[in-house]
């Protein structure tokens, strides 16, 4: 089995943003990013409702005209280990074209102040699974502490 970020060594990883691979599909490249929000096996993982609202607005912001990635954006969603989120684009990209993509992001995050998107029964298969307190505690720390340094 080849899986590139199996081979990544998960005991010195930082938090941060890496490309994790990029792949070809057709005559076009896709970039897959690790948004890397805790220390893999060393401090504990993002609570799964907070990741979830995170992964709804994450994906509402990248998704929006404010973004100017609308187009681009293929995937955001949530790790298994729950350390971070994969963002994958659409281009051969590197961290620096997508720095301040993600501060924006952040930032919409941080000073959200409404209902959060899509969070009904209808639109989410959890949709009770939610926390913005904290979405917006983790989105502060990461932006304060990793990207805005
Ligand atoms: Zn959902």
């Amino acid at each position: 089995m080849n899986v590139p970020s199996f081979k990544v060594n998960h005991d010195t990883l930082k938090r941060g943003v890496y490309v994790s691979r990029i792949d070809t599909v057709g005559n076009s490249y896709l970039t897959t990013f690790d948004i890397r929000i805790k220390v893999p096996n060393k401090e504990p993982v993002l609570g799964n409702p907070e990741m979830h609202t995170l992964e709804h607005l994450l994906a509402t912001y990248l998704r929006s005209d404010e973004s100017k990635w609308s187009n681009e954006v293929i995937y955001i969603g949530p790790m298994g280990c729950r350390t971070g989120m994969y963002l994958i684009l659409k281009g051969k990209l590197n961290v620096e074209d997508i720095l301040d993509l993600l501060k924006n992001a952040l930032l919409y995050i941080i000073n959200f102040d409404k209902e959060i998107p899509a969070n009904t029964s209808k639109e989410c298969g959890n949709y009770l699974d939610h926390n913005l307190t904290f979405a917006k505690y983790e989105a502060k720390k990461f932006y304060e502490e990793v990207l805005n340094v």
